[in-house]
């Protein structure tokens, strides 16, 4: 297709308001799949995606569009994920295109996501089409919407396109706008070539899958490549494109988006924001690429059973190839025995890696609760970048310790204004704007990350019903007062739930982690004693008394069905089990304990 007949865009938009949706409807509209194809969502391929409704990988689409002008269109869609903790697979996606519709909820306004998705379109100096979705619902307000867009975000609205993702209303007039004004890609078929790696994983049938976006050049198989920053050579084998089916083609050219396949088994020859040039014919230099993400939250994984530790490595090989933001390495925990400590984004999508470890590579795993990355300025004048409370130095040795802060911004309708102050200030926040547009509030706060990473997202949530929405950039790293909290059952330390904290949580933190430990740990033949301490000093201390421990004494020899089940289900829990000191605990209690911070 010739340059001027494409058009690559991303859709962008607050988590929810309805992006995977209408990416369905471009798809059925331009006959990508028939109907009987279509269920909802076709984008979001993984299991938890659908579960969870939310899309986690950025997903590209080429369409086939025949315009009002008679001419064909070779559209390339990129849906993305809209969660704070997934802005570098935004990042990623917009740097492949050149220009993002902009989906805002007819019935909800412009969000916390909304305004950071938009400054990164500008950033990467996209066109930006506003689109109003769902205004088939009676609660739609689309003239109220565009101009609280004008209003927070500064863009103009008057050509806005109104739609319904779900009935089809209005998307004869966005595929044209899509045509009309966005800007077709610029590229030289004749130089040598040029692509963006955008992104790679490993599928069961076609091994390393890599996405492209050429920008010069061709790609066609059996041509030999190089990729720039890595230095390996390969000979492409596959080239394709996704219709969202797979479909085997010739080449791709310059403006287009596809991925190859070339016989790649390591996860260090596919470098995300690489490019991919002719061996035989170089390229003077690489594209400019993107920022590499940096992993803000950390945690331990652990498998349960010893014997899947190298299962565990390789499940994490696979993931991390898949999910370039994604970093781990091996260590061992005198508790725990041998693991990994690994970085994410934030701590949705640690949970979600998590839960994609259990699910899709059947791991049993204890997570260690999530830190930040401290700075520890030493007496002997050094910094110690701390990655795992586990590694805290003696206190003797320490000058004074720095943390990270965010800088947040959160949406909320004025109702829940005062409680959600409340939280911030309680997380030792510091406001730096307030402002109202409509009948809500935008907050800008300055924040310790490491009072975010708790459960920080889940309280502002249940506060405001689900209405605040919250979003956030590093900001600097600030002194602070920051001890190590350690928790001890029997006298022994448990590394695996010490965590450092402000000193002035300590004892809030520390009580409600015995509180919790006390009703998780199932009573047994001895007493136990739970105790919070700093050093020496302990803060909290809880008793877990002793029991009789046979499970089948209540059932009065009766029924034997419900016997064998318990007997059993004790069975089930042994497997689980982690001895401290003279104590087993379950692990579903260190899950619940790290679950609540
Ligand atoms: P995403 O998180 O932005 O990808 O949003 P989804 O496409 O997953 O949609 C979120 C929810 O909004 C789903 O329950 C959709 O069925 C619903 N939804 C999306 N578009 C529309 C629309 O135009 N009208 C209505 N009534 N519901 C919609
Ligand atoms: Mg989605």
């Amino acid at each position: 297709t010739d340059l001027s007949h494409i058009r690559n865009f991303a859709i962008i938009a607050h988590i929810d308001h309805g992006k995977s949706t209408l990416a369905d409807r471009l798809i059925e509209t331009c006959g990508g799949l028939e109907k009987r194809e279509m269920r909802g969502q076709v984008l979001d391929s993984m299991d938890i995606e659908r579960e969870r409704g939310i899309t986690i990988k950025a997903q590209t689409v080429r369409l086939a569009y025949k315009a009002k002008d008679g001419k064909d269109y070779q559209f390339n869609l990129m849906d993305t994920p809209g969660h704070v903790d997934f802005a570098y697979e935004v990042s990623r996606s917009l740097a492949a295109c050149e220009g993002s519709l902009l989906v805002v909820d007819a019935t909800q306004g412009v969000e916390a996501q909304t305004l950071a998705n938009v400054y990164q379109a500008i950033d990467a100096n996209h066109e930006i089409v506003p689109v109003i979705n769902k205004i088939d619902l009676p609660a739609a307000d689309p003239d109220r919407v565009k101009q609280q867009v004008e209003d927070v975000i500064g863009i103009d609205t008057s050509d806005a396109v109104n739609v319904s993702g779900k009935t089809g209303l209005g998307i004869p007039d966005l595929l044209e706008a899509i045509v009309t004004r966005l800007p077709p890609p610029k590229g030289d078929a004749t130089a040598p070539t040029k692509a963006l790696l955008v992104d790679s994983w490993y599928d069961a049938y076609l091994g390393v899958v890599i996405l492209v976006r050429v920008v010069d050049g061709t790609l066609k198989a059996g041509q030999k490549v190089r990729f720039m920053q890595t230095g390996a050579t390969r000979d492409i084998d596959r080239v394709g494109m996704f219709t969202p089916k797979r479909v085997i083609i010739d080449q791709l050219n310059p403006g287009e988006m596809g991925f190859i396949t070339a016989g790649i088994k390591d996860i260090s020859d596919t470098k995300v924001g690489d490019t991919i040039t002719d061996e035989r014919r170089l390229a003077a230099e690489p594209l400019p690429g993107f920022k590499p993400s940096i992993p803000v939250v950390f945690c331990s994984l652990f498998p349960v059973d010893a014997a899947q530790f190298e299962h565990l490595r390789d499940s994490l090989g696979r993931l991390a190839l898949n999910d370039s933001s994604f970093h781990f390495e091996a260590e061992s925990s005198a508790a725990l025995g041998f693991g990994f400590r690994c970085g994410f984004l934030g701590l949705l999508h640690m949970e979600i890696i998590q839960e994609r470890l259990e699910r899709e590579f059947d791991l049993d795993l204890i997570a260690t609760a999530p830190s930040v990355v401290y700075k520890i300025h030493k007496t002997d004048g050094t910094i110690q970048e701390l990655y795992n409370p586990a590694d805290f130095p003696d206190v003797m040795k320490i000058d004074h310790i720095q943390e990270p802060w965010i800088k947040a911004t959160i949406f909320t309708p004025d109702e829940y204004l005062g409680p959600i102050l409340a939280l911030c200030q309680e997380r030792r926040g510091s406001q730096i704007e307030m402002t109202y547009a409509g009948a809500r509030a935008m907050l800008v706060y300055k924040l310790p990350l490491n009072e975010v990473v708790f459960d920080f997202y889940d309280r502002l949530k249940s506060i405001s019903r689900g209405y605040a929405s919250f979003d956030y950039t590093i900001d600097s790293y600030e002194e602070g007062d920051l001890v190590k909290l350690s928790i001890l059952v029997n006298n022994d330390p448990v590394d695996a739930l010490s965590m450092v904290v402000h000193r002035s949580q300590a004892e809030r933190r520390g009580r409600h982690l015995c509180e919790r430990l006390k009703e998780l740990i199932p009573k047994q033949l001895f007493k136990i004693a739970i105790q919070a301490a700093i050093g020496g000093k302990v803060i909290a201390r809880e008793t877990v008394s002793a029991m009789r421990k046979d499970v089948t004494a209540k059932c009065y020899g009766g029924d034997i069905s419900r016997k064998r089940k318990l007997l059993d289900k004790q069975k089930e829990g042994k497997k689980r089990m982690r001895q401290f000191g003279e104590v087993e605990i379950p692990q579903s209690a260190f899950i619940a304990a790290l679950r609540m911070g």
